[in-house]
């Protein structure tokens, strides 16, 4: 694996973290809410952002 180079590693680490939290909001029953104002997310978005925890309003902040 001599081409993991530091960055790639970072990204990773960072969208495996967003991939915990969802099933995290998933167990406990706050996967299709939005994080910031607790209004519920558009399903169609959750399918084309399925790591989305914010809804439109509130873009995500990493
Ligand atoms: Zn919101």
């Amino acid at each position: 694996m001599s081409d993991f180079d530091n960055d790639s590693v970072a990204t990773i680490e960072i969208t495996l973290n967003h991939v915990d939290r969802a099933l995290e909001r998933l167990r406990v029953g706050t996967y299709r809410t939005c994080q910031v104002c607790g209004s519920p997310l558009e399903l169609a978005d959750l399918v084309a952002m399925p790591l989305s925890a914010n809804c439109s309003s509130h873009p995500e902040l990493a």
